[in-house]
């Protein structure tokens, strides 16, 4: 069995109480019961639906072995115990679970069974002692087949809970110890507290409160973190409490045990908080309020069918009849209730509704048959062991024997009250349960304390953390600042740099086109210097050097081409006398004007420059001699029209003579100075025929 079955276990069995509690709220039927107890109602209501249940899943049944197998219907009739457990009906649980138990053992599979065993003996040990301790036998023979030490573990409480019932104190404490020590070794928790809480149980019958108490406390710190049984072990210590005499104490475990038990929807603890709650307030003389919460836990504990219970009850109701005055009605409830103790064979609900008849005997005036009463018990050794209840015993012998007049009796009585009292006013006095208050109380604090020292070392570490990524984020922060500064320096030294980059690429612009305009200006003086290298100065035609340049090219171009070129040498007829006459600026006059027109008639490829003082040269390419000669025909007209302005009076004086040299017609290779003294003789030939003429140079 191990640790995570029970846990599953656990948590199948608290989804059942919750489901079957919330159902029987919901189909709760209107009725007095249901309004004077709505929980008792509940509870009756969720045995009435556990039976339909039962019936609606009737013609199921069958069929579940076919669709889920033995391991199936295991399971099915485990979780149909759960509910029927849930909802209070403990006899079909059992059924169920007994029969689930059988198919595991089927199975083979006895962790399962002994699992099994387990819930149905926590159920049986409510209320059926016999049962108890058959399945306390078998879980241990389970244990010894299968070497199963939960099995072993659980066999062991069974026995403690039914020995203590019995009143075998001791045994009860033996097995409960050896339970509790394999639990803690085996490390499970929830039979840790089983365990513990019925350790405490047994020294509370015994008397020794200061055991009981502080075992019950050591169960609370394990219950109030698991929640599994805790309005068990609050109604625990609020008896404890109770017997310690502690008024306070005992109504705040009390009013923590029935809110716990309601908010869980346990009715069985419910009902028994409620029930000894009720004890209480009889034996604080509250018998109305007593009887109210006697009759409702009644109401309960018979609806669940749980018959130790009812009979506590019943007894708990006699008693604040009793006190109430209502001897009879208080006389049934206590004689139901002695009946019922016998017949669970308990001593102690025995004992208690003989002292309770015994105490209702004495109201009624009846000594004698209190005192039949009072001798029965203390014939009891069993019951004589329940230390709390003698006092009550020996205080009502006491009065018993003052009414006889038997007052050595009623001494011997006295002194053995006060003996009990003497050794249970050691425990009892509030001075001892402050104590222990206060040592649990400085326990918790301690763990609280505890808590709070490692909550403020993960606080600090956190915190550390924290600082740790600030630091960092401000580090971060800082370099991105850095690197933001860095970057906006640079943005801004860049711009800077920019800047004077801008200003001296303007400056460097405007000495660009400074520099552009004095190219140009240079370009046009070196244009003007070279115009001027080459040109003649007064006439603008190409000056001597040029020209022979230009004429010396022509004549290659005709060696390579052998097309014909004409070279005419022009010389101003009787200039000096022009000069003479005129005055010489007269003559520059005449030179240009005749320049010009010479200019005027020539082609764009015709080369035209300055020989020397009054002469030209003009070379042509054409294409034969007839063609050079209207060429020079031209030029002698057009000069002579343009000179004709210079001086109307004299329209012969300002002529021209053309001495043609034809280069196709001189041998080749043709030179330049043969070029011009040909020309140069074809003008001396014009100049003798009488000026004003075109002679070509004779061929060789
Ligand atoms: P011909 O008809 O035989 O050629 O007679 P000509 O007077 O023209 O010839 P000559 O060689 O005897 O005289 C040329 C004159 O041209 C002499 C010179 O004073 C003049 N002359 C030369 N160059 C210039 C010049 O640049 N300006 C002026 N005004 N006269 C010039
Ligand atoms: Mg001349
Ligand atoms: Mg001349």
């Amino acid at each position: 069995m191990t640790h995570c079955g029970r846990t599953n276990a656990n948590w199948r069995h608290r989804c059942c109480i919750g489901l079957a509690f919330a159902l029987a709220c919901a189909g709760a039927s209107a009725a007095t019961t249901a309004e004077t107890y709505p929980r008792a109602q509940a509870a009756i209501n969720a045995l009435h639906l556990g039976v339909a249940i039962e019936h609606g899943l009737d013609p199921l049944t069958p069929a579940i072995p076919a669709l889920f197998g033995t391991h199936g219907t295991m399971a099915w009739q485990r979780l149909l115990g759960g509910v029927e457990h849930a909802l209070g009906n403990y006899d079909l649980a059992d059924a169920h679970w007994l029969r689930a138990q059988r198919l595991a053992l089927s199975h083979g599979d006895l962790e399962a069974a002994a699992e099994i065993l387990n819930l149905r003996g926590e159920q049986a040990a409510v209320s059926d002692y016999a049962r108890t301790e058959r399945i306390a036998n078998e879980l241990s023979q389970l244990a010894e087949r299968a070497n199963l030490p939960d099995a072993r573990i659980d066999a062991e409480y069974f026995r403690g809970i039914v020995d203590r019932r019995h009143g075998r104190l001791d045994s009860a404490e033996q097995h409960t110890q050896r339970s509790l020590d394999a639990a803690i070794a085996r490390g499970n928790e929830r039979n840790v507290a089983r365990a513990q809480s019925l350790l405490g149980l047994i020294a509370r019958d015994r008397g020794d409160y200061a055991t009981a108490f502080d075992t019950e406390m050591r169960t609370l710190a394990i219950r109030e973190r698991t929640g599994v049984d805790l309005a068990g072990t609050l109604r625990n210590l609020a008896l404890i409490c109770l017997d310690l005499g502690d008024e306070n104490l005992t109504r705040k475990y009390f009013m923590r045990a029935i809110d716990t038990a309601a908010a869980h929807g346990d009715s069985l603890y419910y009902s028994s908080a409620l029930g000894t709650y009720s004890s209480w307030l009889a034996d604080m003389g509250r018998n109305q309020d007593a009887y109210t919460a006697a009759e409702e836990a009644l109401l309960l504990a018979r609806a669940l069918g749980n018959k130790p219970a009812i009979a506590f009850d019943l007894f708990d109701s006699g008693r604040a009849l009793t006190g109430l005055k209502r001897l009879d009605e208080a006389r049934q409830r206590l004689l139901e209730a002695l009946a019922l103790g016998q017949e669970l064979n308990q001593h102690e609900i025995i004992a208690r509704s003989q002292l309770a008849l015994a105490e209702n005997a004495y109201a009624e005036g009846n000594i004698a048959q209190s005192r039949r009463l009072l001798d029965d018990i203390s014939a009891d050794a069993t019951a004589m062991q329940f230390k709390p209840m003698l006092v009550a015993v020996y205080a009502l012998a006491d009065k018993l024997a003052v009414a006889q007049g038997n007052l050595a009796q009623a001494l011997d009585d006295a002194h053995k009250r006060s003996a009990l009292r003497d050794e249970l006013l050691n425990t009892r006095s509030s001075r001892a349960l402050a104590l222990l208050e206060s040592q649990y109380e400085k326990a918790e604090a301690e763990h609280k304390l505890a808590q709070m020292t490692r909550d403020n070392e993960q606080q600090a570490a956190l915190l550390a953390q924290r600082q740790s990524q600030r630091s960092q984020a401000i580090a971060l922060i800082a370099m991105l600042c850095t690197v933001i500064g860095l970057l906006a320096w640079r943005f801004w030294s860049v711009r800077g740099l920019n800047r004077q980059l801008a200003v001296r690429n303007a400056e460097v612009e405007s000495q660009r086109t400074a520099l552009s305009h004095a190219n140009t200006r240079l370009q046009q003086q070196a244009d003007e210097l070279f115009q001027a290298a080459i040109s003649d100065p007064l006439t603008g035609v190409a000056n001597r050097g040029h020209l022979l340049r230009q004429l010396a090219v022509r004549i290659a171009g005709h060696a390579q081409t052998g097309h014909e070129l004409a070279a005419l040498l022009i010389d101003f007829d009787h200039f000096k006398q022009i000069n003479d006459r005129h005055g010489h600026q007269f003559g520059d006059r005449v030179l240009i004007a005749g320049a010009n027109a010479l200019r005027e008639h020539l082609r764009a490829n015709d080369i035209v420059g300055r020989y020397g003082g009054e002469e030209f040269i003009v070379a042509a390419g054409v294409r034969d001699e007839a063609e050079a000669r209207q060429l020079a025909e031209r030029l002698r007209a057009g000069v002579a029209a343009a000179l004709a302005g210079l001086l109307p009076d004299e329209p012969d004086a300002t002529t021209i003579s053309i001495g043609i040299a034809l280069l196709s017609r001189l041998p080749a290779p043709v030179r330049l100075e043969d070029v011009i003294e040909a020309a140069d003789k074809a003008v001396y030939a014009a100049k003798d025929a009488g000026r004003n003429r075109v002679v070509v140079h004779a061929a060789r």
